[in-house]
């Protein structure tokens, strides 16, 4: 199967799974190392390979969120306030190991 892959932007990724995503420690040391205790706040260790990032953790002023409170939105277009530094499970998706159903992402075509 041949597939081509251009993310649209529409956020449904984040949207639907932003809920129980993991940082490697890769993600956890590069956020360090640029200070980013905003979001730190968010990784819980778990494990012994992994951090939670996210899920239980999505809390603003006190408040449960549904979603990654890193989740933009402006009309249509959905962008990442963390695009640059995002954690790698992101950084990868739709290819980013865990089991996806590749229909579901509006950037995949699969050409054959
Ligand atoms: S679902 Fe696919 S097209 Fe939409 S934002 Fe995520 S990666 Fe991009
Ligand atoms: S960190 Fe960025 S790419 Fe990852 S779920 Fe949050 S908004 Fe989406």
């Amino acid at each position: 199967m041949k597939l081509q892959f251009k993310c649209q932007q529409c956020g449904e990724c984040c949207r639907k799974y932003s809920g129980g995503l993991t940082a490697s420690a890769q993600d956890i040391m590069r956020w360090r190392r640029e200070k980013r205790s905003d979001i730190l706040k968010h990784v819980l260790p778990f494990g012994v390979n992994g951090s939670l990032f996210g899920g239980e953790l999505w809390i603003k002023e006190g408040e449960k969120l549904e979603r990654c409170p890193f989740l933009r939105k402006k009309g249509r277009e959905a962008s990442c306030a963390i695009h640059d530094t995002k954690p790698g499970v992101c950084r990868k998706y739709p290819f980013n190991g865990v089991r996806v159903d590749l229909r579901e992402c509006k950037g995949i075509k699969i050409l054959q």
